[in-house]
């Protein structure tokens, strides 16, 4: 069985995420999301909370499960019994922090490959962090987000504060 892991902060999961899910969930028995839990990264929605949003959005793909998880991506990867690591790629600024990580990766654990899915030029913009700096202000986010999490996300700022610390 061919199971490859999703790894990243997903804070929150955007259309950009998705469409790499689905695409990637293609080229894998089992496509795990793996929702990184680090404490010295700040971020809006906590890892369960992440967690619980994904599951929304996946709900109608049967062959991906989602968790969290902390610790070497590779060690993850290893418990779970992954041969594939998925990541996106945006525009060249991604490529040189991507292109480093999957090398140290392929040093560490050298039987765990990285894909890349290039993403669809509709989302070549989106990120997490764009999705947050508009909700912040109130903007219009339902383009860049699934339905099914378009007003938790804007409950978060109405219910704490701006800046994403809550
Ligand atoms: P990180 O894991 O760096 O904290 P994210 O959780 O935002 O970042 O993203 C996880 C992975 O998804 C990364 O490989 C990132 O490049 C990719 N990704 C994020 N947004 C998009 C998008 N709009 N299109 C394609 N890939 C994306």
């Amino acid at each position: 069985m061919r199971i490859a892991i999703y790894p990243g902060s997903f804070d929150p999961i955007t259309l950009g995420h998705l469409d790499v899910i689905k695409r990637s969930a293609k080229i894998a028995d089992l496509l795990i999301i793996g929702v990184l839990n680090n404490n010295a990264k700040r971020a809006l929605f906590t890892a369960d909370e992440r967690v619980e949003l994904i599951q929304r959005v996946i709900r109608d793909i049967p062959n991906v499960q989602v968790e969290a998880f902390a610790g070497l991506t590779i060690d993850y990867a290893r418990e779970r019994g992954a041969s594939l690591l998925v990541r996106g790629l945006r525009a060249v600024t991604d490529f040189e922090y991507e292109l480093q990580i999957a090398q140290t990766n392929h040093k560490l654990a050298p039987e765990i490959d990285t894909v890349f899915f290039t993403t669809s030029v509709q989302y070549s913009y989106l990120s997490s962090s764009i999705v947050k700096e508009i909700a912040s202000f109130g903007g219009d986010i339902r383009q860049l987000l699934p339905e099914c999490i378009v007003q938790t996300v804007y409950d978060k700022y109405i219910g704490g504060s701006m800046d994403g610390s809550k």
